[in-house]
């Protein structure tokens, strides 16, 4: 064995680290301690469920083009079918939001994405219920996809324990020790585990846990709530997921008279189990303004989650100058899931030196806030 690494959270992008660090590194112990009794507790098991190609910089499409690609070979890397219904996803485009969806639909375009751009008098071929009377437009993702995050977490962590990554359930990282210069080790409510490598992969708690070797992550913790609901209109039962671009509000449509809706910037840290009710209020206004038939509805679950959000929006992957031995994988915001191939790769590839990912990393440090 030539080194301890220590994975701290068993998310999506945790547990996608452990597996792509132990399929390029035969000779490390990998352990990932997890402060839940299951993987997926965080924010992982509280998405969306979607898979998108993204438009906002070349970056983020670099990490939607890799994680598809991956995807693609899911089966002959896994050994199972992916899960996943090609819905497509809809943004609706006001007028203040105009230029930038414009210039991100070229973006796209120039990258081999397809992206379609819809006249608003085209529209209600989409959906029929919608208020669309101040959209200029529309931007279609036809290959956007709605997928099932769990059949992706557990294929990351059968890989991982396969391949003798240890998984330590109920076990809550509280320090970080280093000597100075280099991480040696991880206290753990339980122990103290001699290390020299960690991964900070804690999700909303990332920003604690850099703290610990003094480094103030520029991550701001956000909640979002989904409630599922049934409704009585059949404008909703099919057709892509749509979203309102200025609202930061969506619908996908689950089926049947079964619609998911979500929405929310709440400036909260912690999460709820159930449906959200106290923001019950925000969603059925903006649910009135742009699906008036989707309202009333009867909400018949849902769940509210943490994004961790960066200033820029793009995660936060790599080393730092500070400490040696210490990477973050964290700041994935609402894209943590669909690009969880992506963050697990490029991480394997700094700690165990490959150049897997085919695309530039270094945007993705920490550093780059620190300039
Ligand atoms: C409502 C909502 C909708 C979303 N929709 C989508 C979507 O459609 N598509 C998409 O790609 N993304 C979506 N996202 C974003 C996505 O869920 C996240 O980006 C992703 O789950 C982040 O994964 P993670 O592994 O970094 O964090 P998490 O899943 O939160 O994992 C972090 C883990 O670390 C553990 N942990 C924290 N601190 C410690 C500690 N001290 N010791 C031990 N363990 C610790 C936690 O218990 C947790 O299990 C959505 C998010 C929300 C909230």
């Amino acid at each position: 064995m030539d080194s301890v690494i220590v994975i701290i959270g068993a998310g999506i992008q945790g547990l996608s680290s452990a597996y792509n660090i132990a399929k390029g590194n035969k000779n490390a112990k990998i352990m990932v301690v997890e402060s839940c009794p299951h993987e997926g507790k965080g924010s992982s098991g509280r998405s969306g469920s979607m898979l998108m190609k993204s438009r906002e910089n070349k970056a983020k499409i670099e990490l939607s083009l890799f994680s598809f690609q991956r995807l693609e070979n899911f089966g002959y890397e896994f050994g199972e079918i992916l899960k996943y219904k090609r819905l497509g996803f809809l943004s609706l485009v006001t007028k203040s939001m105009e230029s930038r969806y414009l210039r991100e639909h070229n973006l796209r375009l120039e990258m081999g994405v397809p992206s379609i751009l819809i006249n608003n008098k085209d529209l209600s071929a989409y959906c029929k219920g919608l208020n669309i009377s101040d959209i200029e437009f529309g931007i279609l993702g036809p290959d956007d996809c709605e997928i099932v995050p769990a059949q992706i977490l557990n294929a990351f962590k059968k890989g991982a324990v396969a391949r003798n990554v240890e998984i330590a359930f109920n076990e809550r990282a509280i320090d970080i020790h280093t000597d100075g210069k280099r991480v040696i080790g991880v206290r753990t409510e339980k122990r103290l585990i001699e290390c020299t490598i960690v991964v900070n992969a804690g999700g909303a708690e990332a920003k604690l846990i850099a703290s610990w070797v003094g480094l103030d992550l520029q991550i701001e913790n956000k909640r979002r709530s989904l409630f599922y609901v049934k409704t009585n209109s059949e404008d909703f039962s099919t057709g892509p997921m749509v979203e309102d671009a200025e609202l930061e509000w969506y619908y996908r449509p689950m089926g049947g008279n079964q619609v998911l809706i979500g929405m929310g910037l709440e400036p909260f840290e912690n999460p709820t189990d159930g449906p959200n009710l106290g923001f019950l209020p925000e969603i059925i206004k903006a649910t009135k303004f742009r699906a008036k038939n989707l309202y009333p509805f009867e909400v018949f679950g849902g769940v509210s989650g943490i994004r961790s959000l960066t200033l820029d929006k793009l995660p936060i992957i790599g080393p730092i100058k500070k400490i040696e031995g210490y990477y973050n994988n964290c700041g994935w915001g609402g894209e943590g899931i669909m690009h969880s191939p992506a963050g697990g790769v490029i991480i394997a590839d700094w700690i165990n030196n490959t150049t897997i990912y085919p695309y530039e990393k270094n945007c993705f440090l920490l550093d780059r806030f620190l300039i």
